[in-house]
């Protein structure tokens, strides 16, 4: 029990899917109302603490800590929103022990207490501490079990050397009536031994795919007992290298027991002599640098998935081209690329086709530090927030404006009728300054009527709650100056599209279902360093056309990029 007071409380609340599909809310409703419960319980006692928030996993497993309200929770317990995490029970926030122990850590170095109702903990002693460690051991154990239980057999079997399940290798076909046990496939095998001989005699596997594919010699298409993919119609480097590595042909089973690697003789027979296998892996060993894998030392690009060309509107993924210096990241036409491979003279309906990546990268990320301090994003957002809150308000206000302007107007006729039959000899000048006065208030009375009506138009939602937290956290992880992975899976998270045109950026800012945009030109002539653009989709295109020079892909950009230029609502 805890026994401090005053606790700001968030309350955890998780449903897993089965338990959503059998009683949608129910679960939800009934792990709250408990939880309300117990806090109110306390409350009457003493000063308790007072709920903050209100964290709902919804359909989510505790199998890992990929739960968004999880994430949010722990964020707002380093931000000390909230020193006092409740649930109902321990499952519902961790069923696995290193999960437990990360937030755990979180727990203890923020100083937030923890209470689960069903199994009533103390934390502030070492034997509660000890007691709930025990609790998240064994509830990992109960889950474990279960697909220990299925392994163990696996395992027995695999020892065995038998087949167990799963995509049949290229060379083999399964026995009907005898589970676990392998043929040579006469149509296939000849393929495999194929293979392993030109390895050895060509010595490249790019050359050797080559000479593979030239000669007809294919996988099949079709994988036996099971695998989801089809196999590529024929060898690329990676098949075949997996092809060369796979013990499978020399007869060996290998399968893995707590994550090391064991081996065991297999029941089928070999396709390979061990002589030939030996030297061809190797020769593989020899040419592994050559083999790097691509996501080794692959730039991390920030803007995967959400850039685009501004004038034809493809998507622009990241590529990497071999320059003089190295390998250079880009964004690129995906249709370029393509064409890259059939055709030596490249021709382009873009320009640019390409941009380098640590030109555009720095921007988006600059303009988004930028959009978290940004007074203009926020005054606008907040007072469309209002504007819609008050809603109830602008009719009444809209009712009075419209009295009031009927009141103008039938001053401003009677006005005008008195300076038509004025006698010729009395000036009409104090009436026209008079009119002129009445004329000011009215126009000004028109236009917030107008406003109104705007506002009334646009029945859009943001909510500030969310927007305000989320640049809260922003701000937070900004100030741990994140690495590319991190800043990639924050913009992925803020950026809706990325449009890429010869000299301006343009990107669509996601905040919950409203989305914001706004512009970066880079000026080519350093005097204007932007200038506003409207963010209307069709005349970004337009616009776009009309400038001829390409500061992007000639080098540097010049000029600094300045500011938000227009942030201005899509409709
Ligand atoms: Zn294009």
């Amino acid at each position: 029990m805890v026994k401090n007071s005053n606790y700001k409380i968030g309350l955890y609340i998780r449903v897993s899917s089965e338990e959503q599909a059998e009683n949608p809310e129910g679960s939800i409703k009934s792990q709250e109302q408990r939880l309300r419960e117990a806090v109110n319980f306390r409350n009457r006692q003493y000063g308790f603490g007072e709920i903050v928030d209100v964290y709902i996993d919804a359909g989510i497993s505790a199998k890992n800590m990929k739960r968004p309200k999880l994430q949010e929770m722990l964020m707002d317990i380093k931000m000390k929103k909230i020193n006092l995490i409740m649930m109902t029970e321990l499952s519902r926030l961790s069923r696995s022990m290193s999960d437990f122990i990360q937030i755990w850590e979180i727990l203890t170095t923020n100083k937030c207490s923890f209470m689960s109702l069903r199994e009533d903990f103390d934390t502030t002693t070492s034997a509660g501490e000890m007691l709930l460690f025990n609790i998240v051991n064994f509830n990992q154990f109960e889950r474990k079990q279960t697909s220990e239980r299925v392994s163990a057999n696996l395992l027995a079997r695999a020892k065995r050397g038998l087949y167990n399940g799963g995509s049949v290798p290229l060379g083999f076909k399964l026995i009907q009536d005898r589970p676990g046990f392998l043929d040579i496939d006469e149509e296939t095998a000849p393929t495999v031994k194929k293979a392993f001989e030109k390895f050895l005699e060509i010595g490249t596997l790019s050359r050797t795919a080559k000479w593979l594919n030239d000669n007809g010699y294919k996988p099949k298409l079709s994988r036996e007992g099971g695998g989801s993919k089809m196999r590529v119609g024929h060898f690329t480097v990676d098949n075949l290298y997996h092809l060369l590595k796979n013990k499978a042909y020399i007869g060996v089973k290998v399968f893995s027991v707590k994550d090391k690697v064991e081996e065991a003789p297999a029941v089928w027979e070999a396709i390979i002599d061990e002589t030939t296998f030996k030297r061809v892996n190797e020769e593989l060993a020899k040419n592994k640098s050559r083999l790097k894998p691509i996501s080794e030392n692959r730039h991390p690009y920030i803007l995967s998935g959400v850039s685009f060309c501004m004038t034809c509107g493809d998507h622009m993924p990241g590529k990497s081209a071999t320059g003089r210096s190295g390998k250079v990241a880009y964004y690129e036409h995906s249709w370029a690329t393509k064409r890259d491979s059939c055709l030596t003279k490249k021709t382009f309906k873009c320009n640019p086709h390409r941009v380098l990546a640590k030109k555009v990268e720095p921007l988006v990320w600059n303009e988004f530090t930028k959009l978290l301090t940004n007074e203009q994003f926020i005054k606008n957002l907040l007072e469309k927030v209002t504007a819609i809150h008050r809603d109830n308000d602008d009719h009444k206000e809209r009712e009075r404006l419209k009295a009031k302007q009927y009141g103008l107007n039938s001053q401003i006729d009677a006005l005008a009728e008195r300076i038509g039959i004025l006698p010729r000899e009395i000036s009409p000048t104090p009436l026209f300054k008079q009119l002129e006065k009445i004329q000011n208030a009215k126009k000004e009375v028109d236009e917030k009527l107008n406003t109104l009506k705007d506002v009334n138009i646009d029945d859009r939602l943001v909510p500030l709650k969310t927007f305000q937290k989320f640049a809260e956290y922003s701000k937070f992880i900004l100030n741990e100056n994140p690495d590319f992975n991190v800043r990639r899976k924050i913009l992925q998270k803020f950026v809706r599209r990325v449009e890429i045109g010869p000299d301006s950026v343009k990107i669509y800012w996601n905040v919950d279902k409203e989305f914001y945009s706004n512009e970066v030109i880079i000026s080519s002539n350093n005097k204007e360093p932007s200038q506003a653009k409207a963010c209307d989709p069709c005349k970004a295109e337009k616009n776009v056309r009309n400038v001829g020079s390409n500061s992007f892909t000639n080098g540097a950009l010049r000029g600094t990029p300045e500011g938000i230029i227009s942030l201005k609502s899509l409709v």
